[in-house]
């Protein structure tokens, strides 16, 4: 496919949406790729809101919307997850008389918790009139939960994306989908322009979703290892946000800060941190070798941690707001 690059392969994308439109229940009008899910991200962002529609989100969630709403000069409505880290979807309602669009991310970056399908369905009939609901699905194939897909069935007003990123180990290739109503598509279709795929990330989405054995196999790695992390972390002690994804909350019990930059010196990338959590890094699920060498630096770091604590560590403001959050630990 990289050597027939030197031309336009449109058929190429139109049988690839049809494909995955087919493999969700729907018709081809209601698939459109992307090269990756950030675009059409950005671009709904910018197509629903406005300096009058604001953009509402989770606090903690995925970041990138916000920087569209600085663009299009939205509102930024950030809303505190609950307590189980579902997305607050009264909440989110409430916030936001003028809401523009809703991003639900489900499973949730960084925590890797869901919100809910019923909540979605909430939000989607009690929304304010005009208003959008964007599901992120990014990382639905570490799940077995069901997806939003069944709501554009309805024809309800939400576009779901999905991505070839993650669990298909594409994020280099670009690969993306949104899924709408055409009027909504066609409503990101004309602020992007445009937007030729890339010959290899199509043939190549194609041919992962030709693969049935593909989603289990992987889906059970992650969820076999990050098990395991689980195990670990619980029988030495430490707490974390359990997570259904390929990534979790752990928390560091100290600004975060000072932690990642002692792991990094043991060659060990964790973080990034989510100023409503300073005491937690985000650590992904990587191999098992790669998380026994996390385990080993982990377990050095929060030793100098605790020996250069003798008296104890004035726990954070935000830290002591979140006891009463159930912790497996
Ligand atoms: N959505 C979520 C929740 C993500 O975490 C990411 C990447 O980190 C994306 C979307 C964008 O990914 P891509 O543009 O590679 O599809």
């Amino acid at each position: 496919m990289a050597a027939q690059g030197g031309r336009y392969f449109s058929n190429l994308t139109d049988h690839f949406e049809k494909n995955f439109a087919e493999s969700v229940g729907l018709k081809a009008e209601f698939v459109s790729a992307f090269p990756g899910s950030s675009g059409p991200l950005h671009h709904s962002v910018l197509a629903f809101t406005s300096a009058k529609r604001s953009y509402v989100t989770a606090d903690p969630g995925y970041e990138a919307g916000m920087f569209a709403a600085s663009a299009s000069g939205a509102r930024i409505v950030k809303v505190p997850l609950t307590k189980t880290y579902a997305h607050d979807v009264k909440a989110m309602i409430a916030a936001a008389p003028d809401a523009g669009m809703f991003y639900i991310c489900s499973p949730n970056n960084p925590t890797g918790t869901l919100t809910p399908h019923v909540d979605i369905e909430y939000l989607i009939e009690n929304k304010p009139k005009g208003s959008i609901v964007v599901v992120d699905e990014a990382y639905t194939h570490f799940v077995d939960t069901p997806s939003a897909v069944d709501l554009v069935k309805a024809e309800k007003d939400l576009i779901v994306l999905r991505t070839f990123s993650k669990l298909y180990g594409m994020a280099g290739l670009r690969c993306g989908v949104a899924i709408g109503k055409p009027d909504l598509l066609a409503k990101i279709q004309n602020i992007m322009g445009w937007n030729a795929m890339p010959t290899t990330a199509v043939a190549a989405a194609t041919a992962s979703m030709a693969d049935a054995r593909l989603i289990p196999e992987r889906r059970h790695i992650n969820a076999e290892i990050r098990g395991e992390m689980f195990q670990w972390l619980d029988q030495h002690g430490y707490s974390y946000i359990p997570s259904e994804a390929n990534f979790f909350m752990l928390n560091t019990k100290q600004p975060a800060k000072g932690v990642i930059d002692a792991m990094a010196k043991r060659s060990v990338r964790i973080g990034r941190i989510w100023p409503i959590l300073p005491t937690y890094s985000r650590i992904t699920v990587g191999t098992r070798e790669e998380m026994t060498m996390f385990r080993d630096a982990w377990q050095e770091v929060m030793k100098g941690a605790v020996s250069a604590q003798v008296g104890g560590l004035a726990e954070t403001k935000p830290w002591r707001a979140l006891d009463g959050i159930r912790f497996r630990a």
